[in-house]
């Protein structure tokens, strides 16, 4: 890819946006950036790019005529709206939209893992990329994950290992992305507001298998059918992972160990029970890195060591702390329904649910059967609160209150909250009608809770 004197668009000026400014930049190419936020939302990030001339900055809006027939190739933040108008001319006059992990596949030169499916793919890639550095290769984590693929990408070397968490608005605009081992862990409805439809965005997600080759392979969810699905659909050999079924190729459950099967042979990894990870969810991701990390090589011991250590990723499934027989969990990484329907399938009740966000046009009529199992009471706060104590009455539940913030949550969880109930914030929306972004989310949940004192 030679970006030497290209006139390049940049869409977006986030962190992913930055990186590839810069990167652009480095390699001779003409940027212009745009961003919708006006430049004082940017003061500090525009300050480091003062000495470099060949970059220039649109702020303050996004219009079509950011684009003309001498823009070669739009390079597109994966949050930015495929139908934002500078999106829309480029199509139209035949412009290259790509994202940035295309951009970074063409100067890699490491082994590509891709791991991508609606939830749990940070918790997957940190499990890889922690197995794969008790070997002597050299790992580098990146993507979704939330370092960008450009700023590894130049360091990596042929028998380094690319661990690379992708969403499905990432894949939408590759083009040559190929990774050698691809994971695809479950695919239930999300991001509908992006993608417009579920079809669109079970493509997008299913590209990840687009460029992979005879041997190459791809870890799939043998229990979600529509995953399943996807075995042969492009050229690369499946290696199913199920928690339901034994395969005769892949990794699964057989009398409460963890096997790998190989095709040939049968190797027991380690007793299921032994895994730090809570939840039946959390066990599918460790069936997928099983696959991922067997494929590549990593003993069992190695695997095995890992995952009886590995206990969680910050803002997943996480516990805060326990006070006076009361657990506290944070998961506020649950955007979705399906999160949290799994979040609500790993504790038993007395639970004491925390839910609600942005509405992103779910419907929550799943969620409200499971809430009326394993809810005793819920706490529903932001622009979806309505709408999930409208799924809970049609469901005969009717212990809920709605509350205006976070700190009001808490503070009627607590009040609520007798020995041995657990406090689950697990909110099944965004966090964007309320908070800059889930992490914020989660970090005021800690200190919440964190500041309800008693030892
Ligand atoms: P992602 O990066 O895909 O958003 P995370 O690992 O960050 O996934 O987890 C996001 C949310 O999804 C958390 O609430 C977590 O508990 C839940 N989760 C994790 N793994 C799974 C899974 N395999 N199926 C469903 N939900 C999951």
């Amino acid at each position: 890819m030679n970006l030497k004197g290209k006139k390049i668009v940049v869409l977006g000026f986030g962190k992913s946006g930055r990186e590839t400014a810069f990167f652009l930049a480095g390699k001779g190419a003409r940027v212009v950036v745009n961003d919708k936020k006006s430049p004082e939302a940017f003061s500090e990030s525009l300050e480091a790019f003062k000495l470099l001339e060949n970059v220039t900055f649109v702020l303050g809006s996004q219009k079509a005529d950011l684009i003309d027939k001498k823009v070669d190739l739009v390079i597109k933040s994966p949050g930015i709206h495929p139908r934002v108008p500078p999106i829309v001319e480029a199509l139209r006059l035949g412009v290259p939209v790509l994202t940035e992990v295309e951009v970074a596949y063409h100067f890699n030169r490491a082994f590509i893992i891709g791991i991508t499916g609606t939830n749990g793919k940070t918790t997957t890639t940190s499990l890889v990329s922690e197995i794969l550095k008790k070997t002597t290769k050299k790992v580098y984590t990146a993507g979704n994950i939330g370092v960008p693929l450009l700023s590894v990408v130049e360091s990596t070397e042929k028998n380094d290992i690319l661990v690379a968490e992708l969403s499905s608005f990432q894949l939408d605009n590759i083009k040559c992305f190929r990774p050698q081992i691809s994971a695809i862990l479950n695919i239930t409805p999300d991001h509908l507001d992006y993608h417009q439809s579920f079809q669109a965005y079970v493509g997008a997600k299913a590209k990840i298998l687009l460029n992979q080759r005879k041997d190459d392979f791809t870890v799939l969810n043998a229990d979600d059918p529509l995953v399943a699905s996807f075995k042969d659909r492009g050229e690369a050999q499946a290696i199913m992972f199920s928690r339901e079924q034994f395969l005769d190729r892949g990794v699964f459950i057989k009398k409460g160990q963890i096997v790998s099967n190989d095709g040939s042979k049968e190797t027991m990894i380690m007793p299921s029970v032994e895994v730090a990870l809570p939840g039946a969810h959390n066990l599918e991701n460790v069936l997928a890195a099983v696959a991922i990390t067997s494929c590549v090589g990593v003993c069992k011991e190695k695997i095995a060591e890992t995952l009886r250590t590995f206990k969680s990723v910050e803002h997943r499934l996480e516990e805060v702390r326990e006070l006076s027989g009361v657990k506290f969990i944070n998961d506020s990484k649950a955007t979705n329904t399906g999160a949290a329907l799994k979040a609500l399938e790993s504790y038993e009740k007395p639970l004491i649910l925390i839910a609600g966000g942005m509405d992103r046009g779910s419907t929550f009529d799943e969620l409200a059967v499971l809430i009326n199992k394993k809810v005793s009471y819920l706490i529903l706060l932001g622009e979806a609160k309505e709408k999930i104590a409208h799924a809970c009455r049609e469901r005969g539940f009717g212990n809920y209150i709605m509350v205006d913030s976070l700190q009001e949550a808490v503070a009627k969880a607590s009040q609520e909250a007798k020995f041995g109930d657990t406090v689950l914030l697990s909110p099944a929306c965004p966090s964007w009608d309320m908070f800059a972004s889930f992490e914020e989310r989660g970090n005021l949940f800690k200190s919440l809770v964190i500041a309800l004192g008693g030892g």
